[in-house]
């Protein structure tokens, strides 16, 4: 043992009358049993023993990972095993520095990373932490190995960088379990000698737990233990009354967490992604059933919007019965009947919020060319004075007919009349007659013959051909002759009412309010934005359907996320008590876990988001279906988030588990 100095500091650690016992079945063990000491700045204490004398226990009382059974250990006037969990945590980040027989360094981290570890845990700045590991690493001699990872260091640098570690914080007291254990004799020497230069001239409290009598020379003190009793120098037994200071955190390095979470993912990718594509194939599934279903929807509701405009009303004489809400309301109703006549669609045009109305004309009848001839359906098209508004039907060919006389017809049409003629270009100009014989009825409820009138033969030149969509054999004509041809064949001596108008909205948020006005005055009404509505809504609770057939899938990724996070919480017990020992809250330990499990759910919804988008891409192309489907921003927001969240709740018991984990138990070597 080395002289002692005469000017002995007050102790920076004390432990009075601690005894730890443990539960092993009935019996109690006392692994520490009333033992009293005080570790000084500028001395090297030594604690030697045989095996399960109880050394690493009392290491542990002194260190703050454990607390005692009985007594008290202290730390510069404060009760240290009776402070709450959170400050014991962060006594040990700034005040205690360890040092493990096997290094305990994290294998994913470079020596200068793992040295900077306890200022991350403490919210340095990285730049600082950086610049001290450094520094720290040149005072063991390590300059030059700052980048390398754990497992291209020999023994003694390891441990050194572990001790390295020890000073980060700076604090005033190291504590070393067997640090030379399981390093060969001359990098023990060395480690052990670093370890006295530390007391000596830096004037730390060290304590190093030994084997070996040969390192007795070295220290200040010696202490023996056996059986949990502790003999040996008892010079500096202290009565210092404690009190309990607060030690409080600071906030939480939750950059540094994600990052070191981040890393330790990384760690093992091939686990990580397989966990990610668990969730991948949940969300996968997700996108492609729901965006079939929205694909779907927009195609029907495309080929609603194709017959008119959202600003369009449609209105027949008779009202829906009461109660009545199916989707085609009007069909198929028993309500009083308001004719229609041309005085109706003036004054349905000028009602407050409507930009015009115009009478639904359609006649039934024959078109004849030549010898030829076949079954059509006159309509009129809505008035000019409408057509900015975007009521007027779309042509493949030629124009609208403007004027009396002109006509467009539909390809089927010419296709009847004019055979020899192969493009629809080449009917263009040709002249057709046709007759009428009957008005498809008042209300649209079956057709209505015609009086005599009616029966006269007009002659149209074709001006344009109407584009698909529009029904299958259709001649359009002026709004002003589909209307007078339409009333000369009212019988005689009775107006002409009309089976339906429709009226044009301001715009589409004026639709409902002039249905409702329309509605007052008796009349049924339907409009396009209303049949959206409903088939929209439709497919809404389709695709929720869907949706929750992919969610089952991602209910299983969850599953599995827990289940390999439990077992990576299993493997990565001694990462955990590292951290603990180094400082961390148990609060840091399942943020930093709950992250992980985090960040991989939502790489793996990215990832799943890719594969659904994909897929469906690949079957459009493939079944020549383009915008079968349809994801919509929404939903790519939703399976990123609903990714992260199912590995977030599945995380969260794995998270909490290692959270909880003993410290002691952890770095246990067994
Ligand atoms: P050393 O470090 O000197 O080898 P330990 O401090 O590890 O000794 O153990 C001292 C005694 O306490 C031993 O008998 C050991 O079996 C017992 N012990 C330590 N930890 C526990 C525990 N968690 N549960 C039960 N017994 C324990």
């Amino acid at each position: 043992m080395r002289p002692r100095s005469e000017s002995a500091d007050r102790p920076v650690l004390e432990a009075a009358g601690v005894s730890r016992s443990y539960r092993r079945g009935q019996e109690t063990v006392e692994a520490v049993r009333d033992v009293s000491l005080a570790i000084v700045p500028g001395e090297l204490t030594l604690i030697l023993g045989p095996s399960g004398g109880g050394k690493s226990t009392l290491l542990h009382l002194l260190g703050g990972m454990d607390r005692p059974t009985k007594g008290e250990v202290r730390s510069q006037g404060v009760a240290v095993s009776r402070l709450p969990a959170e400050a014991l945590a962060v006594f040990r980040r700034r005040q205690i520095g360890f040092v493990f027989q096997s290094f305990y360094l994290l294998p994913h981290l470079t020596a200068a990373d793992n040295v900077a570890m306890p200022l991350l845990l403490d919210n340095v700045p990285s730049a600082r932490r950086r610049q001290r590991a450094q520094q720290l690493l040149t005072q063991v001699g390590l300059a030059d190995r700052a980048e390398f990872y754990p497992g291209q260091l020999s023994g003694g640098e390891a441990q050194r960088v572990a001790i390295a570690r020890a000073l980060a914080a700076d604090p005033p007291i190291l504590i070393a379990d067997e640090p030379t254990g399981d390093l060969d004799s001359a990098s023990g020497q060395q480690v052990m000698e670093l370890l006295a230069g530390l007391a000596h001239q830096e004037r730390r409290a060290v304590v190093v737990v030994t084997h070996n009598e040969s390192f007795v020379p070295l220290a200040d003190r010696v202490f023996r233990i056996r059986d949990g009793r502790l003999s040996g120098d008892d010079s500096a037994k202290t009565t210092v009354a404690a009190s309990q200071a607060p030690m409080t955190a600071g906030p939480r390095p939750v950059a540094a967490l994600v990052g070191l979470a981040l890393k330790a993912a990384w760690r093992r990718p091939s686990r990580s992604i397989l966990t990610g594509l668990g969730v991948a194939v949940g969300i996968a599934a997700m996108v492609l059933l729901v965006s079939v279903g929205a694909g779907l929807s927009q195609r029907v509701t495309q080929s609603i919007l194709s017959e008119g405009p959202l600003t369009t009303i449609f209105v027949s004489p008779q009202a829906a019965s009461a109660g009545s809400s199916s989707l085609f309301t009007g069909s198929a109703t028993s309500g009083p009947t308001h004719p229609i006549f041309a005085s109706t669609i003036k004054s349905l045009g000028s009602l407050p919020g409507a930009v015009g109305a115009w009478a639904e004309v359609d006649l039934i009848g024959r078109a004849m060319a030549h010898s030829r001839q076949t079954l059509i359906v006159v309509t009129a098209l809505p008035p000019q004075a409408l057509w900015p508004d975007k009521v007027a039907p779309t042509l493949s060919q030629g124009r609208l007919p403007l004027r009396t006389g002109q006509a467009a017809i539909s390809a089927s049409i010419g296709k009847a009349l004019f055979p020899a003629i192969t493009t629809p270009k080449g009917w263009l100009g040709k002249q057709i007659s046709v007759a009428v014989s009957a008005s498809t009825g008042q209300g649209g409820s079956g057709f209505a013959p015609l009086a005599q009138a009616a029966l006269t033969v007009r002659t149209f030149t074709v001006s344009g051909v109407l584009a698909a969509g529009l029904g299958s054999a259709q001649v359009a004509i002026p709004y002003p002759q589909g209307v007078a041809w339409f009333t000369s064949g009212a019988a005689k001596g009775t107006i002409a009412s009309y089976p339906g108008a429709e009226v044009v909205a301001g715009s589409a948020g004026q639709v409902s309010a002039l249905a409702n006005r329309i509605t007052k005055l008796g009349f049924g009404v339907t409009s396009m934005s209303s049949i959206v509505t409903q088939v929209q809504s439709a497919f809404s609770t389709v695709e929720v359907g869907l949706g929750v057939v992919g969610g089952i899938a991602l209910v299983v990724a969850g599953l599995m996320i827990a289940v390999v996070m439990a077992m990576a919480v299993l493997e990565r017990r001694r990462e955990i008590g590292v951290l603990r020992a180094l400082g961390s809250t148990t609060a840091d330990v399942f943020f930093l876990f709950l992250t992980e499990a985090t960040l991989v759910g939502f790489a793996g919804a990215a990832v799943g988001l890719l594969i659904g988008w994909s897929l469906g891409k690949l079957a459009e192309a493939v079944l020549a279906q383009p915008g079968l489907f349809l994801v919509q921003i929404w939903l790519a927001v939703l399976a990123l988030v609903l990714g992260t969240v199912v590995a977030l709740v599945a995380g969260a018991i794995p998270a909490g588990r290692a959270a909880r984990l003993n410290p002691v138990e952890a770095l246990r070597q067994d």
